[in-house]
């Protein structure tokens, strides 16, 4: 059976009888592996549709056990990302992150709609693309089912409204989003607790990426010190929550 779908490449690999084994995120069919002949140094549509950031169609053989691209047509390359180091740091990372974060045939259109406007982004953005990442990780966490708790305490339930000015300015990544302060003191006796305090306001961040179009943050700075506690929050959270850090592994320790 031939399958047609959009898709963006996620990463390739040699295998035997020169082929490739090329690991697409697909709008229909979610996160799938499918062997191709087509020789990837060729100056075709084709070949081009088989290098990273890059978004194409693909007709694929769908067999008994394995895919198979047959055809590949690119529609779009964001060629600019590898062009900058910054972008090229934060479009690796978000590959690698929606590698681990997608299960094998399973689809997310949405989320899939959302990594093409990541792409989109990053390819233009005048500030630091980093930001866009934050953007598109905080934004993942709903569709993939572990947004964090921002309207409530996660010890005991209270409204975050029901605190005056600044009395909800914790986070704690092993309760799973706000924390009020006499639940804050509380949890940080326990030997795992993961408690941040930022001097900013966590919920009107995390809020901000969460409602505002991707686009938004093609222009946006964080000051630094807002931005190295976005990644601590972010890379701890999606690592108890998901068992990924991408943000220290790829971009934390470099540059
Ligand atoms: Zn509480």
């Amino acid at each position: 059976m031939i399958i047609t779908t959009e898709g963006i490449v996620l990463r390739q690999r040699k295998i035997a009888n020169n082929r490739r084994m090329i690991v697409l995120f697909t709008k229909q069919y979610g996160k799938i592996s499918a062997g191709t002949s087509v020789n990837e140094k060729s100056r075709s549509k084709a070949a081009l549709a088989l290098r990273p950031f890059t978004y194409a169609d693909y007709d694929i053989f769908r067999g008994r056990e394995a895919y198979s691209i047959n055809s590949a047509q690119a529609k779009k390359s964001f060629y600019s990302i590898g062009e900058d180091i910054d972008r090229f740091m934060a479009a690796s990372a978000f590959i690698e992150y929606l590698d681990k974060v997608l299960g094998e045939e399973t689809p997310m259109p949405g989320l899939f709609d959302l990594a093409l406007a990541f792409l989109e982004s990053v390819s233009r953005s005048r500030s630091s693309a980093e930001t866009l990442l934050f953007a598109f990780i905080v934004k993942s966490l709903r569709m993939l089912g572990v947004a964090p708790e921002l309207s409530c305490c996660t010890g005991c339930g209270k409204s975050a409204e029901s605190f005056g000015e600044g009395g909800f300015r914790s986070f704690s990544v092993t309760g799973g989003g706000i924390i009020c302060p006499d639940c804050a003191e509380q949890e940080k006796t326990r030997p795992d607790s993961l408690i941040y305090q930022p001097s900013f306001d966590i919920i009107t961040v995390f809020g901000y990426f969460d409602s505002r179009p991707l686009a938004t943050f093609e222009k946006v700075d964080l000051k630094p010190d807002v931005a190295g506690v976005v990644r601590d929050i972010l890379a701890e959270y999606t690592d108890r929550y998901l068992g990924i850090d991408v943000l220290r592994t790829s971009i934390g320790l470099e540059v």
